[in-house]
């Protein structure tokens, strides 16, 4: 197995459940809830540590949920428990809400080695956010940043949302330039998805979303002005200035190893693929994870995985990577497929096969037509 891996933790709180989210987490929280979650995070660390002797990392990623409201003493335990698998100059990331006050949590954060910070922005647009649900106002996100430079750290990932109610080009590209002038280093553009389950769902036709095409529209725009402000795109829905890509993330979409803790953690460790149930008490009373039941109809699901995922990047399936990892060539027919696509979707040269930005909007429809056909 590669070393060293990337290392989740999940960490299954929130004030209260914005309306679209279908993430694992949970609102009904006190001290006693937050300070046995931690305890046994801690524990599972030392376990996982045990059981896989030799294994290091250089990415954590606390993510939720909320990890900022375990708060500063909590988040420093976890992290100086991670300290057994956690090498020189790791990457640790943990996700934050604005509208919670976080000068204390980013400072104990840093003062153990914390080094990136990811806020839940969304938008800049405040009726956007009230739409949405969530608790902070674009203000909020100001201070956030604030805090999060005035803890010494200022690798800084924005998350904003696109395909929103009312939302206009304009709107997109000045939700953008906010972004980048507070100082981010890193932006995520998700499309807001209505999941089955929650209550947008329950009431979508009510919601007025933009249609498709003012999506792509929305998108297409979205990935313009930020290559403007110097952002490469290097992922379907992510941003960076130069050098600083998600180390983290980057693991998921390369297929490298990394181990999850937590309810609905996954993990993919030595070409097994695992996860913990949405379940914090069975978590908690110490339920072991179970594995993931592979749907790939390619005949071999390692390296259809892949390949999917490697089409999720912008520099997509390079066929030299390809052949090391798998000690074989493409085979022939996902180039051939590939090849057969417009080059507006899907570029084929001489190293490899990649989507472009319109390419990403169909992403899910062009990937299976590559890999099945
Ligand atoms: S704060 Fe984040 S994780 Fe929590 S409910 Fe809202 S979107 Fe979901």
């Amino acid at each position: 197995m590669p070393n060293p891996i990337g290392l989740y933790i999940h960490i299954p709180f929130c004030i209260s459940k914005c309306p679209y989210c279908d993430f694992y987490s949970l609102t009904d929280i006190n001290p006693d809830i937050l300070n046995s979650y931690t305890h046994t995070v801690v524990e599972s660390i030392e376990q996982w540590h045990k059981k896989l002797e030799g294994v290091t990392a250089d990415t954590l990623y606390l993510g939720g949920g909320t990890p900022s409201l375990l708060g500063g003493e909590r988040i420093s335990r976890i992290i100086r428990a991670a300290g057994c698998f956690i090498i020189e100059n790791a990457e640790i990331t943990m996700e934050a809400n604005p509208a919670d006050g976080l000068d204390d949590v980013f400072a104990a954060f840093s003062a153990v080695g914390g080094n990136r910070i990811s806020i839940g922005m969304q938008t800049a647009n405040d009726n956007q956010l009230e739409f949405l649900g969530r608790r902070h106002r674009h203000q909020d996100v100001v201070k956030a940043v604030e805090a999060a430079k005035s803890a010494g750290i200022n690798n800084i990932s924005l998350d904003v949302m696109l395909g929103l109610k009312g939302q206009t080009v304009s709107s997109v590209t000045s939700t953008l330039c906010e972004a980048h002038n507070l100082g981010a280093t890193h932006i995520s553009a998700y499309m807001l998805k209505v999941e089955e389950g929650t209550p947008f769902y329950k009431n979508q036709d009510e919601l007025c979303l933009p249609d498709d095409d003012t999506v792509a529209e929305l998108y297409l725009s979205a990935c313009q002005t930020l290559e403007s402000f110097g952002f490469e795109q290097y992922e379907m829905s992510n941003f960076a200035l130069p050098g600083f890509q998600s180390r983290h993330n980057l693991k998921y979409w390369n297929a490298d190893p990394y181990l999850g803790i937590g309810p609905a953690a996954h993990s993919f460790i030595d070409g097994r693929r695992f996860y913990y149930t949405r379940d914090q008490d069975g978590f908690i009373k110490g339920s072991p994870p179970v594995d993931e039941q592979s749907s790939d109809t390619y005949p071999n699901a390692g390296e259809t995985e892949y390949l999917m995922l490697r089409l999720r990047l912008n520099r997509g399936i390079k066929y030299k990577e390809f052949e090391e990892r798998f000690g074989h060539a493409v085979p022939k027919g996902v180039t051939v497929r590939a090849a057969s696509l417009p080059n507006k979707l899907a570029v084929v040269d001489s190293d490899g096969i990649h989507l472009t930005p319109d390419g990403f909007l169909v992403s899910n429809t062009l990937i299976t037509r590559i890999l099945n056909g």
